[in-house]
C-alpha cells in the first residue's frame, strides 16, 4: 500500500525560488552594500534610469543569480543583477550593455539543467522574477498573455479557475517560469500525447539587436505571414534576445485520466512495455518511468512504500473520454503484461494514482538530498527505447557506478543521472565519461543529445556531434542578425567562431 508523505508537493533543497528568499537583502535598507551598489551603478551607469530596489549589486546576493541547478557548468559572479518591471525597462538595459558589449543573461527561476542560465564573466543578469503578471486569460480566444516570469504553476492554477488548461508540465512547474519554459522549450509528463511548449506558443514581445523591441507570432488560431520568428525564439535559451511577453495557446479543461501502473524486474522489461504501448498506437497522456535508485531515493526520504513492490515503474495515463479511455487502459495494461510486469494494475483509486504521480517528481530532490545529481536527457526513437536502457545498464557496469533513470518513456526522452557524493570526485568523473558514451549511442540510435533541458553549457560538444558544420553556420547566421552585438548569454549553446 502507498504512503502518502507528509507534504506530497515537491520540494527541493534550495528555496522555491532562490531569488525571493533573498530579494529582501537587495533593498535600499542594506546600508554595507550602498556604497558598492553606487560604485558599481556607476561603471555600468544602471542606476541612470534603474531604481535603487531594481539593481542588486551586493556580492552575496550576486552569488545567488550565478548559476542554474546544472551541477558542473562554469559560472561567474555577475557584475549586477537587475529586476526589471516592465519591457522599457529591458529595452534600455539591453541598449545600454549593447552600446558598453556588456553581455546580457537572462535568468527565469534558475531550474536549469544545462547551465543555461550561469552567469559569463562581467555580464549582467536579467532577472524577469519581478515581470510575473498574468496579463489577460481569454476563454473565449482560448489564449493567455502573460509576462515571461510567471510561474508555470500559477498560470495552470489560474487557466484551471477558468475551466482551460495549459498542459506544458515540466516537473519544475511549481518554480520554474514561463519564460524560462519557452527560451528551453520545455516538456513535461503530458508532452507525450500533448507536446511541448512550442506548440503553445501563439507569439510573444521580445527585445532583441541593440533594445529593439519587436513582437512576434500573433493572437490567432491560424497565421502563417512570413518566418516563424517566435518559433525561433523558442529553444534559443537566451541567445537571441529577451522575451518580455509571451502570447499563449490554451486547451479546454483535461478530461478524466485511467491511471496504469506496472512494475518490472530490470529495465529492459520496462522498455519492451514502452515498445509494446507504442506499437498498440494508444497515445497515453502520461507514460513514465521511474528505476530502483529513483523508487529508493524517494521513499529514503519521504517513506511512500513506492520502493517495496518492484524494481522499475511505469506510469501510465490516459484521458480519452468514457469508454474509449477505458479501452485505451485495458491495452496499456495488456501491454505491461505482455512485456512481463511482475504487478500490474489500473488504479482505481485517484489519490493513490496522485501519489504516484508526486513520487515522480520528488525524484530530482531526493536524489538532490544524497549528492550532486549529474543529469543527462538523451532522446530517442520510441521503438528504441528498451535497447537504449539495457545500454545504460551496461554502460553502469562497464565503468563501475550505478545510474538512476527516470524518463518521459512514452517521448523516448531519458534522464540517466549519478549522484556524486560530497567529496567522491572520482564518481563524478565516472559519471561524465559514461554520460559521453550514452550520449554517442543515442545519437547513433537516430536520437538527439537534449529533449528538452536545452543545450546550455553542459551539450554544446553534443551538439556539434549531432548537427553538421554547414547547419552551426546558419546558427551563427541567425545570432549575428538578432544579435549584432554578441551581448545575449554569449559562449552558450554554440560557439560563435569554432
Ligand atoms: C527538479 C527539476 C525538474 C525538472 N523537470 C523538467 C521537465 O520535466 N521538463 C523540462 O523541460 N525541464 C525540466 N527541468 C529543467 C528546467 O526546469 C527547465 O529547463 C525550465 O524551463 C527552466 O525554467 P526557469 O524559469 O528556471 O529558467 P532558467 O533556468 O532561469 O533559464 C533557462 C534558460 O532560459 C533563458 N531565459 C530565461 N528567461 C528568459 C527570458 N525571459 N528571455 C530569454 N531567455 C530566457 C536563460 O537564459 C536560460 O538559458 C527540471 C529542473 C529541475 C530542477
Amino acid at each position: 500500500m502507498l504512503r502518502r508523505p507528509p507534504d506530497a508537493r515537491p520540494q527541493a533543497r534550495r528555496p522555491a525560488r532562490p531569488e525571493a528568499a533573498t530579494r529582501s537583502r537587495a533593498r535600499p535598507s542594506s546600508a554595507a552594500a550602498a556604497p558598492r551598489r553606487r560604485a558599481i551603478g556607476a561603471a555600468l551607469q544602471l542606476d541612470a534610469f534603474l531604481p535603487a530596489d531594481r539593481l542588486v549589486t551586493d556580492p552575496g546576493e550576486l552569488a545567488s543569480y550565478a548559476h542554474d541547478e546544472a551541477h558542473g557548468a562554469p559560472h561567474a559572479a555577475p557584475l549586477a543583477v537587475v529586476r526589471p518591471r516592465e519591457t522599457a525597462d529591458v529595452a534600455a538595459i539591453v541598449a545600454h550593455c549593447a552600446e558598453r558589449g556588456t553581455p546580457v543573461v537572462a535568468r527565469g527561476a534558475g531550474t536549469g539543467l544545462a547551465g543555461g542560465a550561469n552567469a559569463v564573466p562581467r555580464c549582467v543578469v536579467i532577472s524577469f522574477d519581478a515581470m510575473d503578471e498574468i496579463v489577460e486569460i481569454d476563454a473565449a480566444e482560448r489564449l493567455a498573455v502573460v509576462q515571461p516570469g510567471v510561474v508555470n504553476e500559477q498560470l495552470r492554477e489560474a487557466c484551471a479557475q477558468r475551466g482551460l488548461w495549459y498542459p506544458p508540465d515540466p516537473a519544475s512547474a511549481p518554480r520554474s517560469t514561463i519564460g524560462g519554459n519557452v527560451a528551453t522549450n520545455a516538456g513535461g509528463v503530458c508532452c507525450v500525447k500533448y507536446g511541448v511548449t512550442r506548440d503553445y506558443v501563439l507569439g510573444m514581445e521580445a527585445v532583441v539587436r541593440r533594445g529593439e523591441v519587436v513582437r512576434f507570432g500573433r493572437r490567432t488560431a491560424k497565421g502563417v505571414a512570413g518566418y516563424d520568428l517566435a518559433g525561433l525564439m523558442v529553444g534559443s535559451e537566451g541567445t537571441l534576445g529577451l522575451i518580455t511577453e509571451v502570447t499563449l495557446r490554451l486547451r479546454s479543461v483535461q478530461a478524466v485520466e485511467r491511471t496504469v501502473i506496472g512494475y518490472f524486474d530490470d529495465l529492459a522489461g520496462a522498455g519492451r512495455a514502452v515498445a509494446r504501448v507504442v506499437e498498440s498506437r494508444v497515445v497515453p497522456s502520461a507514460l513514465e518511468l521511474v528505476d530502483r535508485y529513483c523508487l529508493r531515493a524517494v521513499d529514503e526520504w519521504r517513506q511512500m512504500g513506492v520502493s517495496d513492490r518492484g524494481n522499475v515503474l511505469l506510469l501510465a495515463r490516459c484521458d480519452a473520454p468514457g469508454l474509449a479511455g477505458d479501452e485505451e487502459a485495458d491495452t496499456i495494461l495488456a501491454c505491461f503484461d505482455a512485456a512481463g510486469a511482475t504487478e500490474s494494475a489500473r488504479s482505481g483509486d485517484p489519490d493513490e494514482a496522485d501519489d504516484l504521480f508526486t513520487a515522480r517528481r520528488l525524484v530530482y530532490p531526493a536524489l538532490e538530498r544524497l549528492g550532486a545529481v549529474l543529469t543527462e536527457d538523451i532522446c530517442v526513437p520510441r521503438m528504441r527505447v528498451p535497447d537504449m536502457l539495457e545500454r545504460i545498464d551496461r554502460t553502469a557496469a562497464e565503468h563501475g557506478i550505478y545510474i538512476a533513470t527516470l524518463a518521459h518513456a512514452g517521448d523516448g526522452n531519458i534522464h540517466p543521472m549519478v549522484v556524486v557524493p560530497p567529496g567522491d570526485e572520482r564518481a563524478g568523473e565516472r559519471g561524465r565519461a559514461a554520460f559521453a558514451q550514452i550520449v554517442d549511442e543515442a545519437i547513433a540510435a537516430g536520437g538527439t543529445v537534449t529533449g528538452e533541458h536545452g543545450i546550455g553549457l553542459l551539450k554544446m560538444r553534443g551538439l556539434t556531434k549531432e548537427v553538421s558544420a554547414a547547419v552551426l553556420s546558419l546558427h551563427r547566421g541567425i545570432k549575428a542578425t538578432f544579435d549584432p552585438a554578441g551581448i545575449f548569454n554569449p559562449g552558450k549553446v554554440f560557439s560563435w567562431d569554432g
